[in-house]
């Protein structure tokens, strides 16, 4: 709720804070039991420092994150958690990094490292240990015997599949997998997609899942929320979103996916160009008004509102509200 994230930048020798980078603006949304939410946007739009803030390894400079654990109790996370809250809600929500090679510690087997939460959370039985951590290496795709080995014996897609049983080890409610195929080939990338589908199918996982590729968010998301420059910009269904695209940000996305239909009216006119202005002195008004084909006189002034524009869909941009 009103999620922000500021970081101060420090500077001189006395290091005074001399500006700040504006990561999150003012975000809110939920997520259901089950559901897959999309959060997709250029690098920069705050989608990492979302999905971060969500996990404890940042701390909100404003708003408020309500976790509802599965005896029905809610808490903000925000606030401090008393020690049996803060194990269930660490046991519950998972993260699954961008990238493998720095994720996994190099000086622990790959037992140990999935090893590691389930005996912090006292999951399973000392003895049954080795045995769960064999059928978690096989529910991902990798042979059991690879327990022994070390994680730089593995190629990119094998980490990733490592820090996937690592976070499934603890049977999560919601796993926040940022960008958790962009370092892996292409080849690779749709087995760890797969993959993620499964797991879910199985063991009624939701997912928030964090990627600057709107094809590949599509493709996983239940819903997905647009993000620029710290802010949501549209949120919708993942259909309705890309049947009935309002926001000029994600026409200009969609336009940029390859194979896309060059002749489709609604993408025509809308490329994206150049980059994304610094979060530190985001445009006023609208911030994407710079690079935006549709842009009008209020448009630098004023900041959109977020609206519902049809059930369930909402943007933030003045050709949708008065
Ligand atoms: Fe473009 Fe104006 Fe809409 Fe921003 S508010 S996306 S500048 S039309
Ligand atoms: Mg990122």
């Amino acid at each position: 709720k009103e999620l922000k994230k500021y970081f101060p930048i420090k500077a001189g020798v006395f290091l005074q804070v001399v500006g700040h980078v504006k990561a999150m603006e003012s975000v809110d949304f939920h997520i259901n039991r089950g559901e897959t939410v999309g959060i997709v946007g250029e690098s920069g739009c705050g989608k990492s420092t979302l999905g971060r803030t969500i996990v404890k390894i940042y701390e909100p400079t404003d708003g408020r994150i309500i976790y509802h654990d599965n005896d029905g109790g809610e808490h903000d996370i925000t606030k401090g958690l008393d020690k049996k809250i803060r194990l269930k809600f660490r046991r519950d929500i998972q993260m699954i990094f961008q990238n493998p090679f720095d994720s996994l510690d190099p000086r622990m087997t790959i037992r140990d490292v999935i090893r590691e939460p389930i005996e912090a959370h006292n999951l399973v039985p000392k003895n049954e240990i080795d045995g769960y951590v064999a059928e978690l290496l096989m529910k991902v795709g990798l042979y059991p015997e690879y327990a022994q080995r070390y994680p730089h014996e593995f190629s990119g897609g094998q980490r990733q599949r490592i820090a996937v049983a690592r976070s499934i080890s603890v049977k999560p409610r919601l796993v926040i997998c940022d960008e958790p195929t962009s370092a892996l080939d292409v080849s690779v990338q749709s087995q760890i997609i797969n993959l993620l589908q499964d797991l879910k199918a199985e063991n009624d996982i939701s997912y928030i899942f964090i990627s600057h590729n709107l094809d590949i968010v599509h493709h996983m998301s239940d819903r997905i929320l647009v993000m620029y420059l710290g802010n949501v910009v549209e949120s919708a269904g993942a259909t309705d979103l890309f049947d009935n695209p309002a926001h000029p940000y994600t026409r200009a996305l969609m336009a940029s996916i390859p194979g896309w239909d060059p002749l489709d009216r609604k993408l025509q006119n809308i490329r994206l160009e150049g980059e994304p202005p610094s979060p530190i002195n985001p445009p006023p008004g609208c911030a994407f008004h710079p690079r935006c084909p549709y842009r009008m006189d209020r448009c630098d002034k004023e900041k959109p509102p977020v609206v519902e524009i049809a059930p369930g869909h909402e943007a933030a941009c003045w050709l949708h509200t008065k």
